[in-house]
């Protein structure tokens, strides 16, 4: 399938010699390439045909267990648009002024060829692994085999190792990114937690909730967005979105494992709390609640979000959701998070 919706000209390609064994990330540097000879190099970008660290393929993202969910189809992978087609390198190029540092290129590149180490860039210093071709039928062929193998090895380290410093610089962007990209973030993150996820299509307000996930273990839930202060709408929404979703979709409210995302952990006064209380005494119903910045960590850890193995549910009584994060990790954060509301509301 073609990524780009225009044919854009090539006069190279990149293929690689042989199939690494895995692809280390290492925080600040570019990321290697392990060998099955035990020897190792730095990939730099492929010029793929259909560049994943772009685009998402239709497959990825439309949402097989509930097809008639109606889903934006936006299938950029940035979502903030950071990361463009550079004509005369042939390669993607970044941004900087617009790039957030989620991470999420970085992850999608099969190669690891998109790295950070003050910022985000492109690896285009040719490696002794690859050869760069004329872009035909069969080298083209080659380079798309050879992408689909890279998909599936395993993709070990870290992309980023979290400090205040650079979650406070991601949360200043992240609050100032537009409204349209809030629902594609927490989207493209969940994707690359291994989750399936559809968000709403931009103008429907017949379909209510902003999405819908389902995790590799089978968890399936109604999901609200919330990237402003007012978190208290988001506990109340999602007992509309659990009704849309079993009147509408067939998704009993037993099955249903709820979850809000939000930018910051709501305010211990806000309400958000006592309401998700509320309605997993009156209800039964446990609502996961979990910040961008939460994610994140988990996606530059390689980690996958596992909703009903490992639920996120806090409420009025304990308003922390860090234990559930270094259980996956498996490690301390080690993390002061006074002012950003990532484990805990903001005192
Ligand atoms: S950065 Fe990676 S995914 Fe993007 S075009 Fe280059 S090799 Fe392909
Ligand atoms: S790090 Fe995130 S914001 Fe920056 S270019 Fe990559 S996907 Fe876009």
């Amino acid at each position: 399938m073609q990524i780009f919706s225009e044919q854009k000209i090539r006069n190279k390609i990149s293929v690689l010699k042989q199939i690494p064994v895995n692809i280390e990330y290492v925080p600040n540097k570019k990321s290697i390439a392990n060998f099955k000879d035990g020897t190792n190099c730095s990939i730099s970008c492929l010029n793929c045909k259909n560049p994943l660290c772009m685009k998402y393929l239709e497959s990825e993202i439309s949402f097989k267990k509930v097809p008639t969910f109606s889903s934006d189809t936006n299938n950029n992978a940035c979502p903030v648009n950071a990361i463009k087609w550079n004509p005369e390198t042939e390669s993607p190029e970044i941004e900087q002024d617009k790039c957030i540092k989620c991470g999420l290129c970085i992850k999608r590149c099969p190669v690891g060829a998109i790295y950070c180490d003050s910022s985000v860039k492109v690896n285009t210093e040719k490696s002794l692994m690859q050869e760069i071709v004329l872009p035909d039928d069969e080298k083209e062929l080659t380079q798309k085999e050879q992408i689909e193998e890279l998909q599936t090895i395993p993709k070990i380290g870290t992309l980023f190792v979290e400090t205040e410093d650079l979650l406070n610089e991601i949360y200043e962007k992240l609050s100032n990114i537009r409204h349209e990209a809030h629902n594609i973030i927490v989207r493209n993150i969940l994707l690359g937690l291994g989750c399936s996820c559809a968000i709403r299509r931009i103008g429907d307000v017949y379909t209510r909730m902003d999405a819908i996930y389902k995790s590799g273990d089978n968890g399936i839930g109604a999901m609200e967005i919330e990237f402003g202060k007012d978190t208290l709408d988001a506990s109340r929404g999602i007992l509309d979105d659990i009704a849309v979703l079993n009147t509408r979709y067939n998704i009993s409210k037993e099955q249903n494992n709820p979850l809000v995302v939000c930018l910051q952990l709501p305010n211990a006064r806000q309400g958000y709390w006592q309401v998700v209380k509320d309605i997993k005494i009156v209800e039964n119903i446990k609502i996961n609640t979990i910040s961008i910045g939460a994610l994140l960590i988990l996606l530059w850890n390689n980690k996958i979000l596992n909703l009903c193995t490992n639920p996120f549910y806090a409420d009025f009584d304990n308003m922390s959701i860090k234990k559930y994060v270094e259980d996956i990790l498996g490690r301390k954060i080690q993390l002061i998070d006074g002012s950003i509301g990532i484990f805990e509301p903001i005192k």
